[in-house]
């Protein structure tokens, strides 16, 4: 037996769903709703291609060390694909496959001209030097240049992975070919073809949809209490950006656990802390909280922007928030999704809350091949602009059709897929 399927079988036993087979019945869901042709059908929820490697890496006491990774393309039916690369030593083929899928769906609701595609190393990288991490990124750079190039599949940061791996990966492609390629990643430094508001990019989508949600609930935003689980990337960008718009942020956690103050946290204060100590454990004036009890904190928005399966059917019943933002991918199983509805929680689907990042990696890909970059203002307010018009047409879907966000959104993008399949004549 593959460990692969090992990991699915642990996980199944331990109540927690394999994330394919998440991806698939959210697929299976809106394919149904649009009565999508079965050929149609069995190639959407399928991934069209994986690479597995197996790579050594030289390491700083002289030893070799074979470290496993994949890279996955789910569909390639509307251009280039695109998602990025995690390191994390949870990370399976069946995630890889899920996190795939789900970039597909996310720039079709953004109507970006792409497919999704994911990328993930087996490996703590905390437990790696600097340099041990970069002969690691350069050797999987290579394994995977046989799927990867600025027309084929561009991949950018996720857990684990931050601008510095991909500016490793850039200059490792452009060793290969010779010259230098920009366009072959985003969300690298802006030195090498970056671009501004990047980095944050996700948190801002997170605030964006966020503000549009309680809008549409008639809550004002000086009113709404925020907890964040998570404090990486998108779970400290999206902490910072919603308390600057004046919502109250009363809690967040990381690995370590988490903190609350109902008075509110100081996000500025918080960010020093946790850069000077790697976790956000111990900050003065706050108490203590498990990442499960800060799920089921009585607060007005819950942002998960940590891993998948973090709402199921043994919590959801307990989630008192009002939205669900969701920063991360995955962070809802389906049998919760059910309930959350039921109890009429506002919930803002993984492939619309999170398509931040992506779109404005599809704008720092845009100035790469044309050689000409905008400013923080430009990227800001067209990012601003492209996720309201995607939460409003995901929303008008909804009540059209009397179901809930997450249906809609991919009611939205299953349908962008599947029209694109059809006109290129895919299926003779
Ligand atoms: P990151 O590595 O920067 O941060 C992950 C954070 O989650 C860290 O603070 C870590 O301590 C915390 N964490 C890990 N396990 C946890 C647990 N069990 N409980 C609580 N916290 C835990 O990663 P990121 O880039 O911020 O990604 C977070 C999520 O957002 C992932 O699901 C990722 O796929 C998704 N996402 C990221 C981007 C992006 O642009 N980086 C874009 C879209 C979606």
């Amino acid at each position: 037996m593959q460990r692969t399927d090992v990991e699915r079988i642990e996980q199944e036993v331990a109540g927690y769903p394999d994330q394919f087979q998440t991806a698939q019945r959210q697929f299976d869901a809106a394919a149904r709703f649009l009565n999508l042709d079965p050929g149609v059908r069995e190639i959407l929820r399928n991934v069209q291609r994986i690479l597995t490697v197996n790579f050594p890496v030289h390491m700083d006491d002289g030893s070799i060390q074979i470290f496993t990774g994949y890279r996955v393309q789910h569909n390639l039916h509307r251009g280039p694909t695109k998602g990025g690369i995690r390191y994390h030593p949870d990370v399976t083929l069946s995630e890889v496959k899920a996190l795939a899928m789900w970039m597909t769906w996310k720039t079709a609701i953004f109507n970006l001209p792409f497919g999704g595609a994911k990328g993930g190393v087996v490996v703590d990288p905390r437990k790696l030097s600097k340099n041990e991490l970069e002969n690691l990124t350069r050797r999987f750079a290579t394994e995977i240049s046989l799927l990867i190039g600025p027309n084929k599949d561009i991949p950018a940061p996720d857990v684990g992975t931050n601008a510095e791996t991909m500016a490793w990966i850039m200059d490792t492609y452009s060793m290969h070919v010779g010259y230098s390629v920009p366009a072959v990643v985003t969300g690298k430094p802006i030195a090498i073809g970056g671009s501004e508001g990047r980095t944050e990019a996700t948190g801002r989508g997170v605030m964006i949809v966020t503000l549009e949600a309680l809008k549409h609930l008639g809550i004002p935003t000086d009113k709404a209490t925020v907890a964040v689980q998570g404090f990486g990337n998108v779970g400290s960008n999206s902490a910072r950006l919603l308390a600057d718009q004046g919502t109250k942020v009363v809690a967040v956690s990381d690995e370590n656990g988490g903190i609350h103050n109902d008075a509110g946290l100081n996000i500025a204060d918080l960010l020093r802390y946790s850069q000077e100590h790697g976790t956000i454990k111990g900050f003065p004036n706050a108490e203590p909280i498990s990442n499960a009890d800060l799920l089921e904190l009585p607060v007005t928005v819950l942002v998960p922007a940590a891993l998948e399966n973090q709402i199921t059917q043994r919590n959801a019943g307990r989630i008192k928030a009002r939205i669900i933002t969701e920063g991360a991918n995955g962070p809802t199983t389906p049998e919760a999704d059910t309930i959350l509805h039921q109890n009429d929680i506002f919930v803002i689907p993984d492939i619309l809350a999170n398509a931040g990042g992506v779109t404005v990696s599809y704008f720092e890909w845009v100035q790469d091949l044309q050689h000409f970059f905008w400013s923080e203002g430009e990227i800001n307010n067209r990012l601003d602009q492209i996720m309201r018009k995607s939460f409003n047409q995901v929303h008008e879907t909804a009540q059209r059709h009397d179901v809930d966000m997450r249906l809609a959104a991919y009611i939205v993008a299953v349908g962008t897929v599947a029209q694109a399949s059809v006109a290129r004549s895919i299926y003779p």
